[in-house]
């Protein structure tokens, strides 16, 4: 018989992140489905208590937790002393935990102190006749793989976004704290503050249910012979704000500050998305001025319901990979949507 393990790091504040409450819904519905495994909760943090509480009705026969200010932050040596002490107590033959940078970091290196073996980019999973089967992809985004492993401890990280969170249910749950001796040095490692944009400032933004993707057109010249680069970060700020929308780009656009030419300020190669960016997982997508293939393919392939403005009706990629293209002036388009948002959300005009 399995025992699965549930891993997550606890936040500050006592709860746990969005994508630990998925790997959770993941790890209990794999023990149920391999007939009722025994379920263990780890957890990783200052404090577990109150982390443990909120789920306690997971059904988890036990909360083993490694606490204390050490292992508050992440940091590698910590938090990989911390999950090996939790998967040898709970003699854990499936550990499953979010694919976080926190897990993903870690995780590959305890695996290998256990002699076990990791799978990272899980999306699905299936139990056919006892046996555990996860589909998960390789060569960024572009390559699916169903697999099944004899080889244990197996962890398994699944990616954010992908499985739905498990809908919680509060109580008692009693915490058994595990003693784990920090390797010597482990505390070089020491996190002094976070910078980050402010919060206007930042435009990517996991959470939210919308992706607008900015290509180069943006940048291009556009009927009138010019450039409307100013015009063009006005649209897409406004609609940022207006709709909290995380923002995408195509390489090209991003590629462009490089070549010492007029680029939208606020982006960077982290807004970069395609094969050699990310595969963000919202809602819905809005393409603009972007013709790639990359961004159209494999950029928002997890994207559920797609749309794209560009000028080109034979842009393939847009025509291809959206599920409705509007052939259009991008410029024109989102002026006129800027206006309908600033109008619905009562804001003046501007
Ligand atoms: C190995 C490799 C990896 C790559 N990885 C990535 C990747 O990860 N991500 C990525 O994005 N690219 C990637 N690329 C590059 C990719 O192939 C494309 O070159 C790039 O995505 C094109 O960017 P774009 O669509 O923004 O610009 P363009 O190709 O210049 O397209 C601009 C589009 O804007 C439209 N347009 C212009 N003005 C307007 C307007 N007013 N209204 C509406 N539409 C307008 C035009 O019709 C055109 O379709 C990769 C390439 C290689 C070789």
């Amino acid at each position: 018989m399995e025992t699965i393990l549930f891993l997550s790091e606890v936040e500050a504040d006592g709860t746990l992140p969005p994508a630990a409450l998925e790997a959770l819904g993941t790890a209990k519905s794999v023990a149920t489905a391999l007939g009722n495994a025994p379920l263990v909760v780890g957890l990783v943090g200052e404090n577990a208590q109150s982390a443990a509480g909120r789920i306690a009705a997971c059904g988890a026969g036990r909360f083993l937790g490694v606490v204390g200010p050490a292992f508050s932050q992440p940091r590698y040596a910590s938090d990989a002393a911390a999950a090996e002490t939790i998967c040898r107590a709970a003699q854990a033959t499936i550990v499953v935990a979010a694919a976080t940078s926190r897990w993903n970091r870690v995780l590959p290196g305890v695996a290998q102190r256990l002699q076990g073996r990791v799978d990272t980019h899980m999306t699905g999973w299936a139990v056919k006749d006892g046996v555990l089967f996860l589909t998960r992809w390789y060569y960024r985004q572009r390559m699916e793989a169903v697999l099944q492993r004899a080889q244990r401890p197996w962890f398994i990280l699944t990616d954010p976004g992908s499985q739905p969170a498990w809908p919680g249910g509060a109580g008692q749950a009693a915490v058994e704290t595990l003693a784990v001796p920090l390797p010597e040095g482990s505390q070089r490692t020491t996190v002094i503050g976070v910078q980050a944009p402010a919060a206007e400032a930042q435009t990517i933004r996991p959470d939210a249910k919308l992706l607008l993707v900015a290509g180069a057109g943006w940048t291009k010249k556009q009927a009138d012979g010019q450039t409307h680069l100013p015009e063009a970060e006005r649209l897409i700020r406004d609609f940022l704000r207006l709709t909290r929308a995380s923002l995408g780009s195509s390489k090209s656009l991003v590629d462009l500050s490089g070549e010492g030419q007029a680029v939208l300020s606020f982006l960077t190669h982290l807004n970069q998305v395609g094969q050699t960016g990310s595969t963000p997982r919202h809602l819905k997508g809005l393409a603009t001025c972007c013709h790639g293939e990359e961004p159209h393919t494999v950029g928002w392939r997890f994207i559920s319901e797609r749309r794209a403005i560009n000028l080109d009706p034979n842009c393939g990629w847009a025509r291809g990979k959206a599920d409705v293209l509007y052939v259009a002036d991008a410029f024109a388009v989102m002026a006129k949507l800027n206006a309908l948002l600033n109008h619905q959300s009562g804001a003046p005009q501007g």
